[in-house]
């Protein structure tokens, strides 16, 4: 199959509902992209191959859309809200990426081809779809290092917020700590709340003064602690950045601590729970037993669960007329 750029303009038009010079920047810089990295039929049998990052929200966005075939809702487009005329095309079979750019005097290239024409916007229109890729676009061969919690497929963990009650998927929380919170409520959201009663509850939860209830869940042996809430976002991050340097940035302790936690479940459990590998690009790497999979697996469980039952006979015990008292 080959990609057709009439064809690819022709459709994009009928998605994006009208015909500007965006749809055909957008239009080519896809097809330059997707050249560049071997993607002949990013609808077809290389669909599951494709993942696009735009960098800008603009009518150029939607010709990427249409001609890759890559949608938020798929994950397979990421937006990075840069307010640039640029995106990056990762072919996952082979990890190659390139991030093609629009040119800045890609403008002025357009009106020496239609010298006279007043009207930008056509000048523009007609130009970008006969001038030369590369007086069109920069491209930068680029690596991209895509997590796992965001690549397509089902939600890899759900977890609740610890102010507001809602659910966070796909790890976008923010560990503080003794608190899970989601980004609005950690970091402020871009909309507020008009609904008096809930922000009655929230501004309870978040002050001092207001009654919540915590409640904390470690597991001991012979008195001594093995495993908890800490341990368990330790295991966690090493399963998913597969090194303990990373997996100790991410929960803000020191590797030499990391190292300690680990030693010390090891000994207290009996089983091994990290495997190392030496060498490697990062001095290494760390991947989680299949006894320590299932230790999380079960721990989570328990936690999860014993959560939602407090919080159930909190709200029947102390939950009186619309607030806790
Ligand atoms: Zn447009
Ligand atoms: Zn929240």
């Amino acid at each position: 199959m080959k990609l057709n750029f009439e064809s690819l303009l022709e459709e994009s038009l009928k998605f994006h509902g009208h015909i500007c010079p965006g749809q055909v920047l957008g239009v080519r810089m896809s097809m330059l992209g997707l050249k560049k990295i071997g993607i002949e039929d990013p609808k077809g049998k290389d669909r599951k191959n494709l993942i696009v990052f735009v960098e800008m929200d603009r009518c150029a966005t939607d010709a990427v859309q249409s001609v890759t075939g890559c949608t938020l809702g798929h994950r397979t487009m990421k937006f990075m809200d840069y307010g640039k005329m640029a995106a990056t095309f990762l072919n996952l079979s082979t990890s190659k990426a390139v991030r093609v750019i629009a040119r800045e005097d890609s403008r002025q290239i357009a009106k020496k081809h239609f010298p006279g024409n007043e009207d930008k916007y056509e000048t523009q229109l007609k130009a970008y779809k006969i001038m030369t890729d590369d007086e069109l676009f920069d491209v930068m061969d680029v690596d991209v290092k895509i997590r796992s919690e965001d690549m397509p497929g089902r939600p890899l963990k759900r977890i609740k917020c610890d102010i507001c009650g809602e659910y966070i998927q796909d790890s976008r929380e923010i560990v503080r700590e003794e608190s899970v919170l989601c980004r609005p409520c950690a970091e402020g959201g871009y909309c507020s709340c008009n609904n008096q009663d809930f922000l009655l509850q929230t501004a309870m939860q978040k002050s001092h003064n207001g009654l919540k209830i915590k409640s904390k869940l470690w597991i001991e042996i012979e008195g001594e602690p093995v495993f908890g809430r800490g341990r368990r976002f330790l295991l966690e991050a090493i399963d998913k950045h597969g090194s303990i340097n990373q997996a100790a940035k991410e929960i803000s302790i020191s590797y030499k601590r990391a190292w300690s936690y680990i030693k010390a479940m090891e000994e207290r459990l009996g089983v091994s729970l990290v495997e190392r590998k030496a060498g490697g690009k990062n001095g290494g790497g760390a991947t989680l037993t299949k006894e320590a999979r299932e230790f999380l697996r079960r721990y989570e469980a328990l936690e999860n669960g014993i959560k939602e039952i407090v919080d159930e006979r909190f709200k029947k015990i102390f939950w009186r007329g619309g607030k806790y008292v």
